[in-house]
């Protein structure tokens, strides 16, 4: 039976003394971190040979027993370890041919990206979570936790902590419950558009914060740098942030689930995400049209997190025993869904799509949705590829591949 990994992530009903315990904890490990990762720089910058897990825990304990590092002991050791085997595979990534994406491990900031991981000595009762040094923690428990728990990994967002426990579990890949097949076309001025004429509205979470956000950003200007009500302003802005991020996911998921458990096979087309929101401002001799348009453009869609949605549809349709196909076809917004004749006309706007040979009137979302399940399921094979399933590379590295590699397919007549 095959395993999956799942995280559950909760927020934590912290006190004073576990946050000031946790505060600690992350110092120590960002000094850990920050110090290993300066002893390998500069061997690396020497010439000489970087230190990997095993030195690096052999010189963990010397500080330790020294009278300047002592502090090390007030965390836990294996926290520290984690955060050893953290730099050892990052600098192992970073090494790695198959990963040219990778770059070196950079310095921690206090309060950017932070996170501990606890491998082990937790217990969960209910509704609290036992850590190693801090004691019982109470959590909202919005599910049940389910599976066994391999780790916590502790972090903070705009002052509030989460914990997210990763647990692996046995799962049975049966066959879909449906057999409905559908395709989804990102739209531009909703979400999605699915071929059976659903209409997704985005939740554009940025855009309805935006003046919000820019109105508390105009306030903090206004006060002195580092003076309390500066940090004050301050965390009110890290915390709309934070709204607006839950409110997108929250969004996705649903979205996600909904379509992974009613659609048993998902096409949707092999969008170059990347070179649709690159600049369009040109060069000084060669200047480029409708900037402004294309910046709105790629704000909708870097907003509405297409990417994203297809990353949570393809491993959720692997859970269900589904697939999420790709689909190369450059002219899914030009063809009529009808009849296939293709025209670069037939698009009349954004939103209408009206075929210029036979008059099928319809979304232009919509029909685009219907031409990429159409070319999917129509034993174009050599034009869809697979992206779910277990044996395939990680998207995020077919998503690394230079535009140019990319499987193109030639439109269909018309
Ligand atoms: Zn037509």
């Amino acid at each position: 039976m095959p395993k999956i990994r799942k995280a559950y992530k909760v927020r934590l009903k912290t006190n004073r003394e576990t946050e000031s315990n946790l505060i600690c904890f992350f110092g120590c490990a960002r000094f850990l971190w920050n110090k290993s990762l300066a002893m390998n720089l500069e061997r690396l910058e020497k010439g000489q040979n970087i230190l990997w897990y095993t030195e690096l825990a052999f010189w963990l304990r010397l500080w330790k027993r020294s009278d300047e590092y002592g502090f090390l002991k007030d965390c836990p050791s294996q926290v520290l370890q984690q955060k050893l085997m953290d730099l050892d595979r990052a600098f192992r990534d970073c090494f790695d041919r198959s990963q040219p994406l990778k770059r070196l491990p950079v310095f921690k900031r206090k309060g950017t990206g932070e996170g501990i991981r606890f491998p082990q000595g937790f217990r969960i009762e209910n509704r609290r979570i036992f850590l190693p040094k801090i004691g019982w923690v109470g959590f909202h428990k919005s599910r049940e936790i389910e599976g066994a728990i391999k780790n916590i990994t502790i972090t903070r967002k705009a002052d509030r902590w989460y914990a997210s426990i990763q647990t692996e579990q046995d799962i049975e890949i049966q066959n879909h419950p449906c057999e409905s097949e559908i395709g989804i076309d990102a739209g531009i001025k909703c979400f999605a558009a699915f071929s059976d004429g659903t209409l997704v509205e985005g939740v554009n979470s940025f855009r309805r914060h935006e003046d919000t956000l820019a109105r508390e950003q105009r306030k903090l200007a206004r006060k002195e740098r580092g003076s309390q009500n500066w940090k004050k302003q301050k965390s009110k802005i890290s915390g709309l942030h934070h709204i607006i991020s839950n409110v997108r996911s929250d969004f996705l998921h649903k979205l996600s689930t909904e379509t992974s458990k009613s659609h048993a096979k998902v096409y949707v087309e092999g969008l170059n995400i990347r070179g649709m929101s690159a600049s369009a401002r040109g060069t000084v001799e060669e200047p480029g049209r409708n900037v402004s348009a294309k910046a709105g453009l790629n704000k909708s869609i870097l907003d509405q997190g297409w990417f994203e949605f297809r990353r949570q549809l393809d491993y959720k349709l692997d859970w269900q025993g589904g697939s999420l196909e790709e689909v190369e076809y450059r002219y899914s917004s030009q063809s009529c869904s009808c009849c296939g004749h293709t025209e670069k006309e037939n698009r009349r706007s954004q939103a209408v799509f009206v075929c210029l040979a036979c008059g099928y009137e319809q979304h232009a979302d919509v029909n685009a949705a219907r031409n990429i399940l159409t070319v999917g399921q129509t034993g174009m094979a050599c034009g869809t590829n697979r992206i779910s399933g277990r044996k395939q590379k990680p998207f995020r590295v077919r998503a690394s591949k230079p535009a140019g590699n990319r499987k193109e397919v030639l439109p269909v007549a018309s």
